[in-house]
């Protein structure tokens, strides 16, 4: 055993070795008979997971270093760019056997990060201006955390709970207090008292109120704890104990407002996803979403080649030749055209058309300047808000 956990390292997937064997055996045959071609390939979904409409495009600062010094040419969509299935998101030119190992590692760096963000960004749009929390690290493989957590935070989750994956975005991180302080404190009232007695005042006073009582009683006694000091209340209410989840919250702000604790805010977790913060928008504040963002399907990309020694060339079912992605940026309608034509027509909305397939590696340079988690948020969340502007 060379290893405590069962992960690749960076050096491993850096240097090619997290590979389909068939990859080894086709490099094998392709150097025995000295067969050196340029090639481009093209990576695309011919479908998306559930019938999404549009998915989050993530994964590009990962496949950037996949391909540093790997003497290729990369052209990508932005990172966080909203795609559709059958868009060109990536291409990948090249002698073939000088990159032809490096697919599985990139498609895999691909898949799962959009399929992470895609959830993310729909839970964030369903939240509106609410704020939403990644809780769902724990239920992935440890190794994993700061990659899920970047892509739930990129897709447009407001924060993240683990706090290394927050400290490699520059963020803070996000949580209340977990149930077992309260179980070991055998008390709520010692509980809530002792977590605004030892934490720093920067962090907000968010009371668990589901561990021994009713929410609608626990929300009094939080208040009877922390008084002015409390931010929130967080009903994370076991699922054979809902009911009613809407309901229950409604009693809840009741009984905050009729106190005078109208400022106190409500937040929800506990096995909820997109359609769910839908119902519960009109009286929760904030979300702590787990599971439904961590483990989210996977985008089913796919590599194939479009172009051998510069003549397109592919396999049945796929359209031949190198592609350029436009964009129209007003209404987000894309179209396919060969690489050095543009639509004929403008958009039919009037909006222009915008190229979308940018350089991202340059024989094995990257090229292109990498934006930070942050930025990459705030482009998911300005296109969101031009679908809204659409739905
Ligand atoms: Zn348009």
């Amino acid at each position: 055993m060379d290893r405590l956990f069962h992960t690749a390292t960076e050096q491993e997937i850096k240097s090619g070795e997290i590979t389909d064997v068939y990859f080894i055996r086709d490099k094998k045959i392709l150097e025995a008979k000295g067969i050196r071609k340029q090639v481009l390939g093209e990576t695309v979904a011919h479908g998306l997971p559930q019938s999404w409409p549009w998915a989050v495009f993530a994964g590009v600062e990962e496949v950037a270093h996949l391909y540093e010094n790997v003497d290729v040419d990369v052209d990508t969509l932005d990172e966080g760019t909203l795609f559709k299935a059958e868009d060109v998101v990536l291409t990948v030119g090249g002698i073939y056997t000088d990159f032809a190992v490096y697919e599985t590692a990139m498609l895999g760096l691909i898949c799962q990060a959009s399929g992470i963000a895609t959830r993310a960004a729909k839970c964030k749009l369903a939240a509106g201006e609410r704020q939403v929390i990644s809780f769902g690290a724990r239920r992935m493989h440890p190794a994993l955390s700061p990659m899920i957590e970047r892509n739930a935070y990129i897709g447009g989750c407001d924060g993240v709970a683990v706090t290394k994956s927050a400290e490699l975005i520059g963020i803070q991180p996000s949580g209340t207090m977990p149930h077992a302080l309260i179980l070991v404190f055998e008390d709520q009232v010692a509980a809530f008292k002792a977590f605004d007695e030892v934490i720093d005042p920067s962090v907000k006073r968010v009371a668990l109120i589901d561990t021994f009582e009713d929410e609608k009683f626990g929300a009094l006694t939080a208040i009877r704890a922390l008084g002015d000091h409390l931010y929130a209340v967080r009903l994370d209410t076991p699922a054979s104990r809902r009911g009613n989840f809407l309901k229950i919250m409604q009693e809840v702000r009741w009984e905050l407002d009729l106190r005078g604790f109208k400022n106190v805010k409500i937040f929800a977790s506990g096995g909820l996803d997109d359609e769910k913060i839908a119902h519960l928008n009109e009286y929760a504040d904030a979300y702590g979403v787990g599971t439904y963002i961590s483990s989210a399907p996977v985008v089913d990309f796919s590599f194939d080649l479009i172009q051998v020694s510069g003549k397109p060339f592919a396999k049945r079912g796929k359209m031949s030749g190198a592609k350029q992605l436009w964009r129209c940026e007003r209404c987000l309608t894309s179209e396919l055209t060969p690489k050095d034509e543009k639509p004929a027509e403008p958009c039919i909305c009037g909006g222009e058309w915008v190229a979308m397939l940018k350089p991202l590696v340059r024989a094995g340079k990257i090229v292109r300047d990498l934006p930070t988690a942050k930025e990459i948020r705030e482009y998911v969340l300005y296109q969101l808000g031009q679908l809204k502007k659409i739905l």
